[in-house]
């Protein structure tokens, strides 16, 4: 007899499913004044979907730029460490067989990204001193530029038409000689185009969508989708910008642009990149919501699918459209899995 959805949808995700981008130090350091936040705001939802392993963003907010921009992202990391500390469920990893381990004892890896390398500033030397602290993934910009590249912009053809400036040739050339994850998530095109022809190693996407739902230069062209999967690198697929109406913001619709990253690569190229964010959405004021929309778009929320503990939503659906165990397996975990043992 064959096993029940609930059955399988356990067994899929016993692995523990791994989210490649959480902005998760900034809401720790932005709730610094309490303690155990990752217990009381963030534990409950990531059992509940059987995560296993999460991308945790150092992000810096605008009110802390330039200045405060290192201060910021060494306190965002020391408050990880903090709460890490104090919460047996977790662990932080930096290589791939501290992950494996992390999992075999049940525990919820973080792996420390960042998303802009606005902490470094213009200071190579920093980004060893980002690693010696834990951090394994990085992505040049978030949508706005920095003195390493310039991000791509919530519009078509709006961004930058400019690659890296040589400092941010320098970054990237870094990033691999230190063994640091390479993210093309938020570049802008002509920085993609830079980095694919300056690096050898497979690149990832860490949250990111294809262009042809929703078309702006924030998500990825279907060549730059190609051209990753070609390097055997891993396309991690946002569940917050899978089209630019609330329509096209459903399970279904997050399911179609995995099952487009497959048709333009393969299912060994694709994976997740939740990049849940209504938390802290639902933190901000009416005018920080309105400044959000203004800056970058109108964020839709896909209904059963807002937070990690309805990640269990996308494994039944993908299983009610015909996914084999096997595959869904590489989504969920795998993929992410054979880049980490191959880069960490
Ligand atoms: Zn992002």
């Amino acid at each position: 007899m064959t096993d029940s959805v609930e059955a399988r949808i356990d067994r899929l995700h016993a692995p523990g499913v791994i989210d490649m981008h959480l902005d998760l130090l900034m809401d720790l350091y932005e709730k610094r004044k309490r303690k155990n936040v990752l217990r009381d705001d963030f534990q409950p939802q990531l059992e509940a979907g059987g995560i296993g392993v999460v991308g945790a963003a150092i992000y810096i907010d605008e009110p802390y730029l330039p200045e405060q921009a290192l201060r910021v992202g060494l306190d965002q990391i020391a408050r990880l460490y903090e709460e890490v500390d104090s919460n047996p469920r977790f662990t932080i990893v930096r290589t791939y067989d501290e992950i494996v381990r992390a999992r075999q004892a049940g525990k919820i890896a973080l792996l420390i990204t960042m998303e802009g390398v606005e902490p470094i500033g213009t200071d190579l030397n920093l980004l060893r001193v980002f690693y010696e602290l834990g951090l394994r993934s990085v992505g040049l910009t978030h949508a706005r530029r920095n003195m390493a590249a310039d991000g791509g912009l919530f519009g078509a053809n709006t961004s930058s038409r400019h690659g890296l400036p040589p400092f941010g040739r320098q970054v990237v050339q870094e990033l691999e000689r230190l063994g640091i994850i390479i993210d093309l998530a938020h570049l802008n095109p002509a920085g993609v185009d830079d980095v694919l022809a300056l690096t050898k190693r497979p690149l990832i996407f860490s949250h990111t969508n294809p262009r042809k739902f929703y078309d702006i230069d924030r998500n990825a062209s279907d060549d730059h989708i190609r051209a990753v999967g070609a390097r055997g690198g891993v396309i991690g697929v946002n569940g917050a910008l899978v089209g630019s109406t609330a329509e096209q913001c459903t399970l279904d619709g997050y399911v179609d642009n995995i099952e487009y990253v497959v048709e333009l690569t393969n299912v060994d190229s694709v994976a997740i990149g939740f990049d849940y964010f209504k938390f802290i959405w639902d933190q901000w004021t009416p005018t920080q919501q309105a400044a959000l929309v203004a800056y970058l778009a109108q964020p839709h929320f896909i209904p059963d699918l807002q937070h990690h503990g309805q990640a269990r939503n996308l494994t039944r659906r993908l299983i009610e459209r015909g996914w084999k165990d096997e595959d869904i397996a590489k989504l969920l975990y795998g993929n992410w899995m054979r880049v980490f043992k191959e880069l960490l």
